[in-house]
């Protein structure tokens, strides 16, 4: 069966096929280190990191580049306003460096935990600074640039096809055009490639290039890196739909005038996650009756992963809600829908258990045949774009008709055992199911058992505190039953 991806440059769904062989160069524009990173960024970072899981599952071999953007990112994505490293500068009285080193560990940090593959090479913008020139160079020698007081910037009237990912209305914008910000900017599309220090300016990052002290555009970071690590035609680029209009659309315009070649095959795009406009201590409740609201840092209406760890719930958890929903719509989130997935997570652990604990029972055929059909059905939903409310629709079915068996003890544990490699099969793509049971800890096993005591002692409030330490500290959820303390990895 054909894996079907939508293309956001042809706007519909195409049977996916690398440009050789079984390899596919993909690239995701990554973070721009200012800041924490929010859950609305990170639900793209996690879809893109299906998409890659899925064509690892199908068979593809990926190469997998995402940059670190840590220079030339203003605060306004058309080159005005402030270098947002320099805004975190002020914010944080610290130099660029630090904050950019303190976030891109963060960030990486954040993906661990929502359980992405990590990418093969990840590159900094600052590590790139000759690349980039020399990719300017490629462009000022094809007559592509025009030098102005505030730097190099590309001259988009000189490309026919200029804007044609975001199908970009150039003469509407034309005669929409604000008065230009920049002085000597020709067109109000075009885009700055190498920014100049102003004069008494002082900049903990700057480089010297063939047009005089500065810093690269944001754009011409993602070609120069991309290029050089995948080659002047990558089969996916991705990242997220607010992209589209200007970053996507100038990577597309410098990469393909300095090559003349298209630069991406397939245009992979995650939608906004919408978040209520409550603040994060609000109950659930009010949280879900506000209305929903584009989830921006600059807005200062973010809620970053530690949040939602302060809450309580997990990054695993968190993962579950962003695969529940399709990539290509907006998501709503509430701490409410957070809950109901974490609770449908719970059933989906309870059946792993489940079938785990499973000895006797009679073998039966029906088994045999609600893998096959949920195989079919897994491959079938995926390989429809990604179509994860359908596989889950089918999974959900498979549980439960498979629950049943269980019930009846119409199951052997071969049969079970087929049931678990099918769902740590899925889980490959999927990545939310526990994590294998992991030896516990000396250490923990030693808290666990001066837990007992306590409640022993019917120091409650003392066993408690432990609780909630064995969950913070290691993860590690401690249930009380009759026959003794039960736990279980969380994270
Ligand atoms: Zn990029």
């Amino acid at each position: 069966m054909a894996f079907k991806i939508y293309n956001t440059l042809s706007r519909k769904k195409e049977i996916f096929k690398p440009l050789k062989g079984k390899t596919v160069r993909m690239y995701t524009c990554g973070p721009t280190v200012y800041d924490y990173a929010h859950i609305g960024n990170l639900r793209t970072y996690v879809n893109e990191d299906l998409l890659k899981r899925y064509l690892l599952w199908k068979g593809f071999r990926v190469k997998h580049v995402t940059n670190v953007t840590d220079v030339g990112h203003l605060t306004d994505d058309a080159d005005q306003g402030e270098d947002k490293m320099v805004v975190a500068e002020q914010r944080e009285h610290k130099s660029a460096w630090d904050i950019a080193a303190f976030y891109e560990k963060v960030f990486k940090n954040d993906l661990e935990l929502l359980g992405a593959l990590m990418p093969d090479i990840w590159c900094r913008a600052t590590d790139h600074i000759s690349e980039q020139i020399t990719l300017v160079r490629t462009l000022e020698r094809k007559g592509y640039t025009y030098k102005i007081r505030d730097g190099v910037y590309f001259d988009t009237s000189r490309l026919k096809d200029y804007g044609k990912l975001a199908r970009l209305n150039i003469e509407g914008l034309k005669a929409g055009a604000r008065v230009e910000v920049t002085a000597g900017k020709r067109n109000a599309t075009d885009f700055a490639l190498w920014k100049l220090t102003p004069a008494g300016t002082l900049r903990h990052m700057e480089w010297d290039s063939p047009w005089g002290r500065g810093f690269p555009g944001w754009h011409i970071e993602c070609s120069a890196m991309a290029m050089k690590y995948l080659g002047r035609t990558l089969d996916v680029h991705a990242g997220g739909i607010d992209h589209i209009p200007v970053h996507h659309t100038n990577e597309i315009a410098q990469s393909e005038a300095a090559t003349g070649r298209p630069f991406a095959k397939y245009w992979f795009h995650c939608e906004f996650l919408n978040v209520s406009d409550t603040k994060i201590s609000d109950n659930w409740s009010e949280t879900s009756k506000a209305r929903p609201l584009k989830m921006a840092k600059s807005k200062g209406n973010f809620l970053r992963l530690q949040s939602v760890i302060d809450e309580t719930f997990t990054p695993r958890q968190l993962r579950f809600f962003y695969l529940t929903a399709h990539y290509r719509t907006q998501q709503l989130f509430s701490w409410e829908s957070l809950k109901n997935a974490a609770n449908t997570l719970d059933k989906l652990d309870e059946f792993m258990d489940r079938l785990a604990r499973h000895k006797n029972g009679k073998s039966s055929t029906a088994v045999r045949k609600l893998v096959a059909e949920v195989r079919k059905e897994f491959e079938r939903t995926m390989d429809d774009d990604l179509n994860v409310p359908e596989m889950w629709a089918s999974l959900h079915h498979f549980v439960g008709s498979i629950n049943k068996l269980l019930e009846t003890k119409a199951m052997a544990s071969r049969d079970a055992q087929r049931v678990l490699d099918t769902m740590h099969d899925f889980d490959s793509v999927l990545a939310v199911l526990r994590k294998e049971e992991r030896p516990l800890p000396a250490e923990v096993k030693k808290l666990i058992e001066q837990r007992e005591e306590m409640r022993k002692q019917k120091d409650f409030t003392a066993a408690d505190e432990l609780r909630k330490r064995l969950l913070d500290q290691y993860g590690i959820e401690v249930q009380d039953t009759s026959e003794g303390p039960r736990w279980r990895f969380i994270k």
